[in-house]
C-alpha cells in the first residue's frame, strides 16, 4: 500500500461538478488500496475575491487580519469535498491547516513552513479516512493563523508529502504538466516528460506559475517524488526529479516575470562606497534586490541600476529617494519591466545559449534593457509592452514547433 499526497488548485474546485470531479480522482486511488491524503486550494477566484472585499474596507489592512481573511478561502474547500467524497460513499475527514499540524514562522502573508506535526494525519489514515488538507495556512508560535505567500498550497502538499514520507506528491492543475513556456501564452510550447528539480526551481522562481517555487526547493530537499498533470484529462504530466533526461534540448523552457521594478540612480559620484551605501541601505529595509548593473564612469560619474519586484516597489523608491541628496545623485528614474529567462542544465555546456536568445530578441526587434546569467539560466530585461512578442520569439529560438 503506498501513501500518495495529491493536491488540486483552485480551477480544479471552482464549481460543484469539478468538485465531484476531483472527489472521483480521489477515490480511484482510495479505491485501489492506496492511502490519500488531499490538499486543497480555495476555489477559483476566491482568494483575489477576498484580497478585494479587504482593500474596499482597508487598502492599508493588518498582515494578521489578511490571514485571517485569506485563509477561510481554503476552508470552505475542504468541507465540500468532505462532503463530495462522503456522498460517493467513501469516509473523508476535512482538516485545516492548524488541524494537520502546520507550524509556520510569523512573517504573516509570506510565511515559512517549520514543520509539520503530523500525528493527526497519520491517526485519520489509520481510520481509514480520506484525508483532506486545507493548503497554503498555517499557525505561528502565538497561536495565529498565518498563509504561505500566493500559490502556497503546493507547498502545503510538498510539506505533508516530506513529512509523512509519501511514496508520490501530485500536483493536478488545469493544465497537463510542465511546458516549454506557458501554454496559455505560447500554445505551440511543448509538455515536458521529466525536468530536473534546478530546472523547475528556476523557472518557478523566474515566473512559471505552475509550481509555488518554495514547493520545488522543499521536494529537493527531502527527495519528494512530484509530478504535475491535469485534472480534467487522465494523461501522464511531468515527472519533477533529481536528475531528469537531457533530451535533445538547450533549454528546458521559457519564462517571464511581468512584476519587475527597474530603479535607476543616474549621475552618481565615481567614488568607491556608493554601491555599499545603496545597498546595505535596501538590506536594512529587507528589499530583495535581484539583477543590479553598475555603469562604465565617465565625467567622474556613474550609474546604478537595480531591480524589484513590483510589491517592494513603494519601498525601495522611499529608500533611494532618502539617499538621492547625500549620495548626490542627479536623478532616480523607476520603470515597470518583465525580465524573461531561458533555463536549462543544457546550458552548462554550450556555449551559444545566450547568442541565440539575443539573436533572437534582435530580430524581433527587442531591446535588451539589462542580461543575468547563472549556470543554467539567462534573464534578460526588457520592455512590458513587448514581453508577450519576446516570450514567443524566444521560445521558438529554441523549440521547434
Ligand atoms: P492552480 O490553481 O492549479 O494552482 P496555477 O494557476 O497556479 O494553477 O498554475 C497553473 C498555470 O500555470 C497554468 O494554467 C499556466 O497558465 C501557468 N503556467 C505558467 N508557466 C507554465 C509552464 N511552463 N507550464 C505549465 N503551465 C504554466
Ligand atoms: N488560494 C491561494 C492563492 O490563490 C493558494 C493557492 O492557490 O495555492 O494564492
Ligand atoms: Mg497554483
Amino acid at each position: 500500500m503506498s501513501l500518495i499526497v495529491q493536491k488540486f488548485g483552485g480551477s480544479s474546485v471552482r464549481d460543484a461538478q469539478r468538485v465531484m470531479n476531483v472527489a472521483r480522482r480521489v477515490t480511484k486511488t482510495y479505491a485501489k488500496g492506496n492511502s490519500v491524503v488531499v490538499v486543497v486550494s480555495a476555489q477559483g477566484d476566491t482568494t483575489d475575491d477576498l484580497i478585494e472585499k479587504a482593500r474596499e474596507i482597508n487598502p492599508k489592512a493588518n498582515k494578521r487580519e489578511m490571514d485571517v481573511l485569506l485563509s477561510s478561502g481554503e476552508q470552505i474547500s475542504i468541507a465540500l469535498l468532505a462532503m463530495a467524497i462522503e456522498g460517493l460513499g467513501y469516509p473523508a475527514k476535512s482538516l485545516t491547516g492548524w488541524q494537520a499540524g502546520f507550524v509556520t514562522d510569523s512573517s504573516h502573508g509570506n510565511s515559512r513552513i517549520r514543520r509539520v506535526e503530523t500525528e493527526r494525519i497519520e491517526n485519520e489514515l489509520d481510520k481509514g479516512n480520506i484525508v483532506i488538507v486545507a493548503g497554503f495556512q498555517g499557525l505561528n508560535r502565538y497561536d495565529d493563523i498565518t498563509t504561505l505567500g500566493r500559490g502556497g498550497s503546493d507547498t502545503s502538499a510538498v510539506a505533508i508529502a516530506a513529512a509523512c514520507r509519501a511514496d508520490l506528491c501530485q500536483i493536478f492543475t488545469d493544465v497537463e504538466g510542465v511546458y516549454t513556456a506557458d501554454p496559455r501564452l505560447v500554445p505551440e510550447a511543448r509538455k515536458l516528460a521529466e525536468i530536473s528539480y534546478d530546472e523547475m526551481l528556476e523557472l518557478a522562481t523566474l515566473g512559471a506559475q505552475v509550481l509555488h517555487n518554495r514547493s520545488v526547493e522543499m521536494a529537493k530537499k527531502y527527495n519528494v517524488p512530484l509530478e504535475v498533470l491535469s485534472s480534467l484529462v487522465e494523461k501522464p504530466g511531468t515527472v519533477i526529479k533529481e536528475v531528469a533526461k537531457m533530451e535533445k534540448m538547450l533549454i528546458k523552457g521559457v519564462a517571464r516575470d511581468n512584476h519587475v521594478t527597474r530603479i535607476s540612480l543616474i549621475g552618481l559620484e565615481d567614488v568607491p562606497g556608493i554601491a555599499f551605501r545603496i545597498f546595505s541601505a535596501l538590506a536594512a529595509r529587507k528589499i530583495n534586490i535581484d539583477i543590479i548593473l553598475q555603469s562604465v564612469g565617465r565625467d567622474n560619474t556613474k550609474d546604478i541600476s537595480f531591480t524589484v519586484s513590483d510589491s517592494q516597489r513603494e519601498d525601495a523608491v522611499a529608500v533611494v529617494e532618502e539617499l538621492k541628496q547625500t549620495l548626490r545623485a542627479k536623478n532616480i528614474a523607476c520603470d515597470g519591466v518583465t525580465k524573461l529567462s531561458v533555463v536549462g542544465a543544457g546550458m552548462e555546456s554550450n556555449p551559444g545559449v545566450a547568442a541565440m536568445m539575443f539573436e533572437a530578441l534582435s530580430e524581433a526587434g527587442v531591446n535588451i534593457q539589462m542580461i543575468a546569467t547563472s549556470e543554467i539560466k539567462i534573464s534578460v530585461l526588457i520592455d512590458r509592452e513587448e514581453s508577450d512578442r519576446a516570450l514567443r520569439a524566444v521560445h521558438s529560438a529554441f523549440v521547434a514547433g
